[in-house]
């Protein structure tokens, strides 16, 4: 069997048209949607990312602003310029591009965004609220992932959903919203045991751990649908995912590519999560 592929450009490419039309009737009530990106240090794939998410932003109209401050940056200026951006009416969403340099404590500066405007979803109060099944804001890979599950009808009622990997941004707010759409969710990570006995079992399994190709065809259930989140560079710059995606794709029933999978629905909810924080400022 060959898998169907689930592509993350053509999906995102439908949404975007939506959010453009949302973004111009905001834009004529006076309320263009604004989001502002920090970013410290010469990551260079934090660079790209944020390069992207700008591009994106200008795509569908929304306005973007963006700092960015050298490696050696002391935390007081990027808390100040946080600080200014809370009160500043023109802009609904801020985003600090993670990693940040050692010098700074990352979850206090997620901790200083104000949570309105926090379209990133990690601010502990957006975190309890996802937990409490009332998101405010959905984390914008998971939201991108549970999209690309809906847009193919994909049953998650009483569906074994195996997730590998259990970070703060992918791993636990993904498992918060699929448990949220009644699957029965198991979280694999570094210490389990016997990786594939859980990853076999799944009928949907979300990849995220970002280690090239460690997930094979033969750990896939036949049928499953598999979600690939992983983003690794290879030995000859080319990119690609946590799953081997040549031998999965002969056992999945449907199965995203790298690149050109989870990653551009990412930035698709980023623009989703800033265009909601924009209508909720005039009570839309
Ligand atoms: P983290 O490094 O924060 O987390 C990785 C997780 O994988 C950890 O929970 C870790 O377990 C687990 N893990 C590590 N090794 C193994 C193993 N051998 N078996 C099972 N689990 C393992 O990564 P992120 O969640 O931030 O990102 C994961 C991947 O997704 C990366 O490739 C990243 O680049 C990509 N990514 C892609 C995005 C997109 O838009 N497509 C957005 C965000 C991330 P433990 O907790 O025990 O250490």
């Amino acid at each position: 069997m060959t898998a169907k592929i689930l592509d993350g450009n053509v999906l995102s490419t439908r949404l975007r048209e939506a959010l453009r039309i949302r973004t111009s009737e905001l834009t004529v009530q006076g309320c263009q949607p604004g989001l502002a990106v920090i970013l410290v240090g010469s990551d260079p794939a934090s660079q790209v990312y944020v390069r992207n998410k700008i591009k994106a932003c200008e795509t569908v109209g929304l306005l973007s602003e963006k700092y960015e401050y050298p490696a050696d940056t002391r935390p007081e200026v990027v808390f100040h310029r946080i600080a200014a951006l809370n009160n500043d009416p023109s802009i609904h969403g801020i985003l600090v591009q993670l990693p940040l340099p050692p010098q700074f404590d990352a979850d206090a500066v997620l901790a200083a965004i104000s949570p309105e405007k926090d379209v990133d979803g990690f601010h502990a109060e957006n975190v309890g609220a996802l937990m409490q099944g009332q998101p405010h804001f959905i984390p914008c890979t998971p939201y991108g992932v549970m999209q690309m599950l809906k847009s193919e009808n994909v049953n998650l009622r009483g569906a074994e959903a195996v997730i590998v990997g259990r970070s703060n941004i992918v791993g636990k707010p993904m498992a918060m919203l699929l448990l949220g759409a009644s699957a029965t969710v198991t979280v694999c990570h570094s210490q389990t045991r016997d990786l594939a006995l859980h990853t076999r079992r799944a009928d949907v399994l979300v990849a995220a751990v970002g280690r090239a190709k460690m997930i094979t065809g033969d750990m896939i259930k036949p049928g499953a649908t598999v979600i690939d989140v992983g983003i690794n560079r290879q030995a000859d710059g080319k990119l690609c995912g946590d799953v081997d995606f040549e031998t999965a794709k002969e056992v999945a029933g449907l199965i995203t590519p790298v690149p050109g999978g989870v990653g551009p629905m990412t930035i698709t909810m980023l623009l989703t999560n800033a265009i909601e924080a924009a209508e909720r400022t005039i009570g839309k």
